[in-house]
């Protein structure tokens, strides 16, 4: 055992974290918690993975759920892919696998959602496998402990530090050393204000040493967030509203919407010309603008979406459209909705009850 190793592993086994999905071993209970935790950070993480053990405690109850269901109870966690993959791969498993998950790396890796870092978590967690997890937190530290200033979003990175973390693998416990490895970049290398004084590895520690922890690790910025603009239409007719549900190879796939019009900036910006969007997208109809909502904003991964809703009162319901389902106002919290939608259906809560 080299220094790192046996240093991070002391530490490891006085302070590690109590987190719910740690009393599991069982393959499916940590597949779950990985994929709730890919992109995500453990606090927002926590409260999903209790809602889904509750709700789905075996793979055969997530299978068996409409999509529908887990989409709503995946709702406010983003990158919304991750439930849809989750569901097909479970049902997937169900229905082709005897219920039974692949018991090593290289299956695991063709289920579909299970990355090479998932896979190497489940591999190890569930089956002992002597696999290295190499996420953010595994960058940070082995980029500031061993000096590495590669960028760890470019090819050349993404091999020197997989090859980095094989080699400091602790093969006789790899699933401890994995985990350890990951919470000590969670609780004390973290990414603002690391814990260096404090820290069991900072003798040795490169960064440290050397007055560079804030410049590591090194990540090249090539992400462009493209600007969007939405008008939400809130259309009701007496208690009736009408929703869409994305189906278009876009953001937000299979959750539900307002009809929405997409504007270039100019249109955005100036709500003079407001009443010709919705003109257009109600043909024939005669409705009255009861209200436009302040700007809401939500940035994703390579965009910002920007929006306004539009509430439009219907003298007459409208004839039946293709693509829109009107529901009763008082089920519109049962759809899952995209994190923008939901902000302004609960400030509109806010704002009923403190009438
Ligand atoms: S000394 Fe600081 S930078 Fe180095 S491993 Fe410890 S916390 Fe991370």
């Amino acid at each position: 055992m080299n220094s790192f190793q046996h240093n991070l592993l002391k530490w490891y086994q006085k302070t590690s974290r109590k987190l719910p999905w740690k009393q599991y071993f069982d393959v499916y209970s940590i597949w779950l918690s990985e994929v709730l935790l890919q992109q995500t950070r453990v606090q927002q993480a926590t409260p999903y993975f209790l809602k889904f053990k509750q709700k789905y405690p075996e793979i055969e109850d997530l299978a068996a759920a409409p999509l529908d269901e887990v989409m709503k109870l995946w709702q406010g966690l983003g990158y919304y892919s991750r439930a849809r993959n989750m569901h097909e791969t479970a049902r997937f498993i169900v229905e082709n696998l005897n219920s039974q998950f692949p018991d090593n790396y290289k299956d695991l890796l063709k289920l579909k959602g299970v990355g090479e870092y998932t896979a190497a978590a489940i591999a190890s967690f569930a089956f002992n496998e002597q696999c290295a997890v190499v996420d953010g937190n595994v960058y940070r530290v082995l980029s500031r402990y061993f000096g590495v200033d590669i960028a760890i979003n470019s090819t050349l990175g993404k091999k020197h530090f997989n090859v980095l973390a094989k080699t400091n693998l602790y093969t006789k416990d790899s699933a401890t050393y994995n985990q350890a490895i990951m919470d000590f970049g969670a609780t004390v290398c973290s990414p603002k204000k690391a814990s260096c004084s404090n820290c069991p590895l900072n003798k040795k520690c490169w960064a440290y040493q050397n007055k560079k922890v804030d410049t590591l690790p090194v990540k090249t910025n090539k992400i462009i967030k493209k600007d969007r603009y939405f008008l939400y239409c809130k259309i009701k007719n007496k208690n009736k509203v009408y929703l869409h549900k994305r189906m278009e190879k876009d953001i937000w796939l299979h959750l539900y919407q307002f009809p929405l019009i997409e504007v270039n900036k100019t249109t955005f910006v100036d709500e003079s010309v407001y009443s010709d969007q919705v003109n257009l997208l109600l043909k024939n109809a005669t409705y009255g603008i009861k209200n436009v909502s302040t700007i809401y904003k939500q940035t994703l991964t390579h965009q910002k979406i920007n929006a306004r809703f539009i509430e439009v009162k219907l003298t007459k319901a409208l004839k039946k459209h293709k693509n829109w389902m009107a529901v009763n106002e008082k089920e519109i919290h049962n759809f899952a909705f995209p994190k923008i939608i939901d902000c302004f259906l609960n400030d509109k809560l806010l704002f009923l009850n403190l009438k």
